[in-house]
């Protein structure tokens, strides 16, 4: 029996045929052996690729003492990630939840009731980017408006969310009301295409939002840990926000996210106001905390810049071989997009023919999204299958 034709699971996923059995840094094997060159990561997940032998010893070491006692005990392993990512970032406060959907949501409600125990609880709406995403939870798609995820979804057309252009500074103060609460950006876009927001307009979006008294929010659930070449991709970009959120490549492959605050708006969650049964568990926290150590290795990150830097090089050179398919690259350290003529689904489908596996994202565009430790021959690798199907095109 075919596996898709009949499976008991819910359809929004396409029901995909190709399934792997196992993985090992850059690479994904099937059952049959096949070997596939991922740069798709499990979508800026698997930061230090598939079954790295420091994450593979801190779960198995963890999975041996305890797995799981909730918040109603203290977790050694939790305290000691929250107080590193504190250190590695504006944040001084931490709560831990398991996707980033829900940092998005502790987020929101953390500036809600910012306002509220302040007594301006009309301050309460959210400006969005257009084209952004911040996950698939209800608040999280009523911010992003995108349609192709709201339809049918959403009781009430006003969710409290308003939209401005990223990049446009006149969008974002006409947008602002007496009753904006935050604002909210990707400094570098994920879904919607890779989009690099300028240092400009991030400064000017702080000093916006100094101005009105409102708070800014970063989503880097998928631009940071790395990723950008920076710890956070912010930091590259001389603004702090108030609040963040951060997941996928945070627990490299094991499901942790974390919402990080300054301590004027995280106090706002008073005891017993938010919670998580999963959150910041034992498994989790061991995890967190072996990525967090290798990528703060002495050398990492630049290394992530040198080899993004290299691999969006190679790629202007492609880009300029074949302008009839290609229309441009863009990105920031291993965050790579490729701007499509030629559809890029399509592209897609050639290149994983090839044994190559890259991400579909917003505008006809294809994400690139390697191990944060791929090597340049991983990469050159990628370069000639990409060189081979563009030239059959
Ligand atoms: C993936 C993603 C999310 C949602 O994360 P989930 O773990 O799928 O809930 C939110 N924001 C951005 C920028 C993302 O890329």
């Amino acid at each position: 029996m075919s596996a898709n034709s009949s499976s008991a699971l819910t359809e929004n996923y396409g029901n995909p045929e190709l399934e792997f059995e196992r993985g090992k840094g850059s690479y994904l094997f099937t059952s049959s052996g096949e070997k596939y060159l991922d740069f798709t990561m499990g979508i800026a997940v698997n930061s230090l690729g598939h079954c790295h032998p420091a994450l593979v010893d801190a779960l198995t070491a963890q999975a041996n003492k305890l797995w799981h006692t909730s918040n109603l005990f203290r977790i050694g392993q939790g305290e000691k990630l929250a107080r590193k990512l504190t250190e590695l970032c504006f944040a001084e406060k931490v709560f831990f939840c398991n996707s980033g959907s829900e940092a998005i949501e502790c987020g929101f409600k953390m500036i809600r009731r910012h306002f509220f125990l302040k007594g301006q609880a009309n301050k309460n709406r959210i400006i969005s980017m257009e084209q952004s995403f911040h996950g698939r939870t209800l608040a999280a798609i009523s911010a992003a408006k995108n349609p192709l995820h709201t339809e049918g979804f959403l009781l009430d057309s006003d969710a409290g969310f308003d939209q401005a252009v990223l990049g446009d500074v006149e969008s974002l103060k006409a947008a602002i009301s007496e009753n904006t609460a935050a604002v909210i950006i990707e400094p570098v876009q994920g879904e919607g295409g890779i989009t690099v927001a300028t240092k400009e307009y991030l400064n000017a979006a702080r000093e916006l939002c100094d101005k009105h008294g409102i708070l800014l929010m970063f989503d880097e659930v998928q631009c940071g840990v790395g990723r950008t070449g920076s710890f956070y991709a912010h930091q590259q970009m001389g603004v702090e926000p108030d609040i963040m959120a951060s997941a996928k490549g945070l627990g490299g492959g094991f499901p942790i996210a974390a919402c990080l605050a300054k301590e004027f708006v995280a106090s706002s969650l008073t005891l017993g106001s938010h919670g998580s049964t999963f959150g910041g568990n034992p498994l989790g926290m061991s995890v967190g905390n072996a990525v967090v150590g290798e990528l703060t290795r002495e050398g990492f990150l630049q290394r992530v810049v040198a080899s993004g830097e290299y691999f969006r090089e190679q790629l202007e050179q492609i880009q300029v071989k074949y302008p009839e398919h290609i229309d441009r690259i863009s990105g920031l350290g291993l965050m790579i997009g490729v701007y499509c003529k030629t559809d890029a689904a399509e592209l897609l489908t050639k290149l994983k023919a090839e044994k190559l596996l890259l991400v579909k994202a917003g505008a006809n565009s294809v994400r690139i999204l390697p191990a944060l430790n791929v090597s340049y021959e991983e990469i050159d690798s990628a370069l000639s299958i990409m060189d081979q199907v563009l030239s059959q095109l």
